[in-house]
């Protein structure tokens, strides 16, 4: 008889067997209706941002962000985890929340010339750039 069921094939309850497992519990049973990361966490752009408007989050994707960098060393293999780095651009209206959300997560305001410099493929527009965020692929 499994100690815990775990019910949900995506990246949370894999995670929770996994920790489960990890901390010792024998019997974890994943139940999964469909196919693993059938759902949403198979089809998402698999970004790890900490760009996001509350702390909270910002503190939550920061451990993953830590998780998926070390994730050999957790997991015993290689995520496919790629730190590109993350920039934003908005329009004027929006610069006050993006602003914010950068400042949450050690973001960085480039100049149109930093812009330029870093990616000569945009437009030339002033823009939070977080230092911290990075993508999986
Ligand atoms: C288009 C898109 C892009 C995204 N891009 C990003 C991104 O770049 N970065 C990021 O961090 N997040 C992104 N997200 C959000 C992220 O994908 C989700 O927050 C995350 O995958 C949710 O994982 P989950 O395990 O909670 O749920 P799910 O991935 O929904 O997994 C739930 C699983 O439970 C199974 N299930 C449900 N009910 C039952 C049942 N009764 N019995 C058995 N199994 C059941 C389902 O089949 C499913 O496989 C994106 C989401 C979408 C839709």
């Amino acid at each position: 008889m499994p100690e815990v069921a775990v019910v949900g094939g995506g990246v949370m309850g894999a995670s929770i067997a996994y920790h489960l497992a990890a901390a010792g519990i024998d019997a974890v049973v994943l139940h999964e209706r469909d196919a693993l990361a059938s759902g949403p966490t198979g089809r998402s752009t698999a970004l790890i941002r900490l760009h996001y408007s509350q702390p909270l989050l910002v503190q939550m994707a920061a451990h993953g962000l830590a998780v998926y960098s070390s994730f050999r060393e957790a997991v015993g293999f290689h995520s496919g985890f790629t730190r590109t780095g993350l920039l934003i651009g908005a329009p004027e209206d929006e610069r006050e929340a993006l602003e914010h959300n950068a400042s949450l997560a050690a973001g960085e305001q480039l100049s149109p010339d930093q812009v330029e410099e870093l990616e000569p493929r945009q437009c030339p527009c002033a823009a939070p750039r977080s230092r911290a965020t990075s993508s999986r692929r």
